[in-house]
């Protein structure tokens, strides 16, 4: 069985940052649906063609494509451990997901909120897009981004709340400090999924 950690939080929060520390430490596979998109984008292919118009636009990407390419990427999965980066990312996709659960061999041990004030979150995101040039850091698209996450994500990550799922870690502070709060709560998760894993096969 693989244990999945999911990783949430708004635009700015220092999720790709932090999740590419975590990879690191706890030999995660991470797939992030961003990522994925912005390959198929830069390949132009049939899919980067469809997605292209709503990641300029700060939207969300149509379910099916998404919910598609992560089944598709699920179903050559041998790592033992995954990070999930930007999926799910509505209500829908948590539904979803949920059903790939099963049939892939999951277990989400972690669904872990990284929590920032929307005003450094602006700051971050407007010092970002001059660091990286992404096409969609503009002020416009990233006050878009920032409604869809409140409408659409945000009822995601209550979804996982409400079943007791969800970890709260806060965000603000340097890198460090946010890797250090991560790095305690995951250390936690793994060690009682590691004890969880042997008594299943032994
Ligand atoms: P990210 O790198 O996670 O911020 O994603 C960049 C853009 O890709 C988003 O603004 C969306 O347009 C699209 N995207 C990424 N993940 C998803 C998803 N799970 N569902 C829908 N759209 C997504």
């Amino acid at each position: 069985m693989a244990d999945v950690i999911i990783i949430m939080g708004p635009p700015g929060a220092g999720k790709g940052t932090q999740a590419a520390r975590l990879v690191e430490r706890y030999n995660l596979r991470k797939i992030s649906t961003g990522d994925m998109l912005r390959h198929h984008v830069g390949e132009s292919t049939e899919l980067g063609k469809k997605a292209q118009s709503y990641m300029d636009a700060g939207q969300l990407v149509p379910d099916d494509v998404i919910n598609a390419m992560v089944d598709a990427t699920l179903e050559t999965n041998e790592a033992q451990r995954l990070l999930l980066d930007g999926f799910p990312r509505n209500a829908s996709q948590v539904k979803v997901f949920g059903h790939m659960v099963a049939p892939h061999n999951l277990c989400i041990r972690s669904v872990i909120l990284l929590e920032v004030d929307e005003e450094e979150l602006i700051q971050r995101i407007l010092e970002r897009a001059q660091e990286q040039g992404r096409s969609d850091d503009t002020e416009e698209v990233v006050r878009e981004r920032m409604k869809v996450y409140r409408k659409e994500t945000f009822p995601a990550v209550e979804a996982y709340d409400n079943v007791g799922q969800l970890t709260r870690i806060d965000g603000m502070g340097s890198m460090d400090e946010v890797t250090a709060r991560l790095n305690a709560h995951l250390d936690t998760v793994f060690t009682a999924s590691t004890a969880a894993n042997s008594e299943e096969t032994a």
